[in-house]
């Protein structure tokens, strides 16, 4: 095999090889290799989502679980969605990406290497990886982001079990239940009932300050206690975290660049994927942007426009920052921001605010139920913090 490819994609993750799943399904395919050292049983994990059934259908094989009512509780109360036309989806990761790697074909191929550092040349670059090296044109880096040390993020740790006793609801998900510690951050517990007796229970807390994994386990086992669940066997534990906020700027150490005149071209190296900054940044969710990310990338490339899409839109984003901006800065009113966004929408609007496909009238819902102040200020804040920026940008520097 040559190691001079059009393409090279780094790490076979949802990005990665969503990508290379789509260009191998073109008429002529780029030559393109993906680059990712571990097995997809390896990273297996849950993946949340809504979906249309179309969608829903396409991905039916990877689905563990399927929902069309969910759930979010407090001390005082409970909101309940039903949709009709979304359905909320768990799918195995694992299954996902091996489905993806089985529609690979010549010229896309999957290789099980790591990528040690990145070397721009005048009209390729050199990858260089602990078992070899390779050269490619364009080069998409998904490798996980770097999250600022301070920066808000999603981290949980969760159990799959088997339980006793028949589960009281199994056509229910349960996606925020906050009747839990809340004294390390904003913390809930994500319940999936996979069948009568099968489901994930994730603790889940929102915060700058990842906890050690007993406290997440300890979280569990409080919830299933309280509910009067018994776990017969723990069948599998999964973690993670999730960015929630601006990804960190430093420049990636494995990117090294040879000295050049200024004006010389470059090859073009593009993050995809959560290291695009896919990641909703008020809920953790990244699926369905990534999907969305790739298959305009992917239709993009077949026309010889290799530039990545944006994957949510700046304005979508800015209003995150607000609502994190308030989170961080009330947490008092988490809890209550949460459920009332979730009481302020039905079903159909919830999915689609959550899907970032709100409507101008779901925005006015969810605007009209938050409280006023604490919005305001943050919004001050941030328009104040740009116009300083922009003054700075235009100030002629000493
Ligand atoms: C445990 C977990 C659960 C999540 N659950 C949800 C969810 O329920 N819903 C949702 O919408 N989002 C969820 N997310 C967020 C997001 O959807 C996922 O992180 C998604 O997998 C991001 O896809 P990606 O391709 O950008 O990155 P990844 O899937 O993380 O892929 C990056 C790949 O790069 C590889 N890599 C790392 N270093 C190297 C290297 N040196 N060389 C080559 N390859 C390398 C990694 O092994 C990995 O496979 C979850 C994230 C995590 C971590």
């Amino acid at each position: 095999m040559s190691n001079e490819f059009d393409i090279a994609i780094i790490g076979a993750g949802n990005a990665g090889l969503t990508l290379a799943a789509q260009l191998a399904a073109q008429d002529n395919p780029p030559s393109t290799v993906v680059i990712e050292p571990q097995t997809v049983q390896q990273r297996d994990c849950s993946w949340g989502l809504w979906a249309l059934d179309p969608q829903a259908k396409q991905l039916a094989h990877s689905i563990k679980g399927c929902w069309r009512r969910w759930q979010m509780i407090d001390d005082t109360s409970r909101v309940v969605h039903s949709s009709n036309e979304y359905s909320y989806l768990s799918l195995s990761s694992a299954d996902y990406l091996l489905d993806c790697a089985a529609q690979l074909r010549k010229p896309v191929s999957l290789i099980e290497d790591s990528v040690k550092a990145l070397h721009p040349q005048q009209h390729e670059t050199i990858i260089e990886t602990e078992q070899d090296r390779f050269s490619a044109k364009t080069v998409y880096d998904s490798r996980p982001p770097k999250i600022a040390k301070d920066g808000l993020r999603q981290h949980f740790l969760g159990w799959q079990i088997y339980t006793k006793q028949p589960i009281k609801d199994p056509d229910m998900a349960t996606l925020m239940d906050f009747r839990v510690d809340q004294s390390k951050g904003l913390h809930f517990v994500y319940a999936l009932p996979f069948s009568d007796h099968h489901m994930l229970i994730e603790s889940t807390l929102i915060s700058a300050q990842v906890q050690p994994p007993a406290w997440y386990r300890n979280a569990i086992e409080c919830w299933l206690r309280d509910n009067n669940i018994e776990a017969t066997e723990v069948i599998c534990e999964e973690a993670g975290v999730i960015p929630m906020d601006t990804l960190a700027t430093e420049p990636d150490a494995a990117t090294t660049s040879e000295p050049s005149e200024r004006s010389e071209p470059k090859p073009l190296i593009a993050t995809i994927g959560a290291a695009s900054g896919a990641v909703r940044r008020s809920s953790g969710y990244a699926f369905q942007h990534i999907q969305q990310q790739i298959s305009q990338l992917a239709a993009g490339i077949a026309q010889g426009n290799m530039a990545v899409p944006t994957p949510i839109s700046s304005r979508l984003t800015a209003m995150d920052e607000v609502f994190n901006a308030v989170l961080r800065s009330r947490p008092d009113l988490s809890v209550s921001l949460y459920m009332d966004m979730a009481r302020a929408l039905n079903g159909d609007q919830f999915a689609r605010f959550m899907l970032g496909q709100a409507t101008v009238n779901d925005w006015l819902r969810v605007i009209a139920a938050m409280p006023k102040g604490p919005f305001i200020a943050q919004v001050a804040k941030q328009v104040t913090k740009q116009v300083v920026k922009q003054l700075s940008q235009k100030l002629p520097h000493a």
